[in-house]
């Protein structure tokens, strides 16, 4: 068969667009292991997620068993704002790195927020507005997940209270700025508006902050305030839920030229952007349709698939959040403050965990002097600044595509390019600067963070 001319970016009309988010657990043998109840170890129940999230996504994250779920009708008018978001092939790529690998990339930096987590956002805060809340409250460590969050709530007019890790708020003051231009609070963590926050403050004086813990406040605010509901940008499978959106358009648009991928590849903080992106394509390897590679990619400094532990953790500092069994570093790890590269979040979706436990997906890291190589490769030839999260899949894509050129292999290669890296110029500096170092943690560091994982089976 003569193949179509694949062009450089392949679009979906607006009514090829999914009208369905994909629930990839429907499909697993082995399901994700329940959240449980920090106090009690048992599992929690549904009325007491109920306490934390509005009761629509509660009903989201205990489902493993519907494959399909509606996208309501007003979010799929917010989503065709900005999306299709476009599959591009990178043909400048792969000339620079004269392979005979094909290589195409989603990107998902096409809205103001900068990366993928629009996509959630909306959706947490149009459940949250449908059961009538007054407000969310939520956490944000680089930024990117607040400004989604104040996007989706000033579209629905709803009140957003935003805990930003403190290193990042004085870092990124154009982050907050966004975020208070579109009607949010940012209060930077820990802070002396909750009871966690000084508790924190108390035993470490002079502390920058850590996602773990700004996690704690944002669920202290929303547990205490009437009206008000806690929402979270990642590790949830409420959130790869909604991020399946970004897989299903890239299946949609490969299908439309029927292109197979042999390799699909994408970053790993908390697992949202790579699970929402793999899903489709694991439903079909789960179904025993199809095989895929899937490589999660995540910094040497913040191991969590490679070096972790699979067991029950904390999701945060304060240990006020369910437990959730994942790869984990130890609620306590916090990464060296060399890394500059995101992805820093101690633990990991317990579906993606699942699944690489059962051996269907593979993991590695990179190193972030690496990275920033790779984004800067990137940047000068597909002319796309990208955020640093992004630039590990970008790292491994290359690295992939080089294997291809050694054996001359034509393997298709897609990977999530998650976001725009504008907000990040002071780490871009670093490396501009030749000031960048690299920091793997030792693995006494690790086992001293083991040490303090809670005890359950
Ligand atoms: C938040 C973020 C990530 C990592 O989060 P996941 O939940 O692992 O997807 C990656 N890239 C960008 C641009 C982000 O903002």
């Amino acid at each position: 068969m003569e193949e179509k001319k694949i062009p450089y970016k392949i679009y979906l009309e607006e009514e090829e667009m999914p009208k369905e988010w994909y629930n990839v657990r429907a499909d697993m043998k082995n399901k994700p292991a329940p959240l449980l109840n920090p106090e009690t170890k048992q599992p929690m129940t549904a009325e007491e997620l109920g306490a934390i999230f509005c009761d629509e996504l509660v009903k989201q994250e205990m489902d493993d068993t519907t494959a399909y779920i509606p996208i309501p009708e007003e979010i799929r008018n917010f989503y065709k704002m900005y999306r299709p978001s476009p599959l591009v092939r990178a043909y400048c790529l792969e000339e620079k790195l004269q392979t005979p690998a094909k290589i195409y990339y989603k990107f998902e930096g096409n809205n103001t927020s900068g990366s993928h987590k629009l996509n959630s956002a909306i959706a947490q805060a149009y459940y949250a507005k449908q059961q009538g809340l007054k407000g969310v409250t939520t956490e944000t460590g680089a930024g990117q997940w607040g400004t989604a969050l104040s996007m989706a709530c000033a579209y629905l007019d709803l009140d957003c209270k935003v805990y930003m890790v403190k290193v990042s708020y004085e870092q990124k003051p154009f982050r907050k700025e966004v975020m208070r231009t579109y009607g949010a609070n940012v209060t930077p963590s820990p802070s002396t508006t909750t009871e966690i926050g000084k508790k924190i403050l108390e035993r470490h004086p002079g502390t920058t902050g850590s996602l773990g813990c700004a996690i704690s406040e944002a669920v202290e605010v929303a547990s205490n305030t009437p009206g008000y509901r806690y929402v979270l940008g990642s590790v949830m499978n409420q959130v790869l839920l909604h991020q399946s959106v970004i897989g299903l358009e890239t299946k949609a648009a490969l299908d439309k030229y029927g292109i197979e991928p042999d390799i699909i590849i994408g970053c790993a903080g908390g697992g949202s952007n790579l699970g929402g992106l793999i899903s489709p394509f694991m439903g079909e390897k789960l179904r025993g349709e199809k095989n895929y590679r899937f490589i999660a990619v995540e910094p040497e400094s913040c191991p969590s698939f490679t070096r972790g532990k699979y067991a029950y953790d904390f999701c945060d500092t304060g240990m006020v959040c369910p437990l959730q069994k994942m790869y984990t570093l130890g609620s306590n790890f916090i990464p060296s403050a060399s890394h500059a590269g995101g992805l820093r979040y101690h633990g990991m979706s317990s579906t993606l965990s699942q699944l690489y436990a059962d051996g269907l997906m593979e993991a590695t890291t990179v190193s972030q002097t690496q990275v920033f190589e790779a984004a800067q490769m990137f940047a000068k030839v597909e002319g796309i600044l990208p955020a640093p999260e992004s630039s590990h899949a970008i790292r491994v894509a290359i690295d992939e595509a080089m294997k291809c050129k050694e054996t001359g292999e034509e393997k298709t290669i897609v990977f999530g390019l998650t976001g725009t890296g504008y907000f990040d110029m002071v780490a871009y500096g670093k490396y501009n600067d030749g000031v960048m170092s690299d920091y793997v943690p030792t693995d006494e560091e690790l086992e001293k963070s083991f040490a303090l994982l809670p005890d359950v089976e």
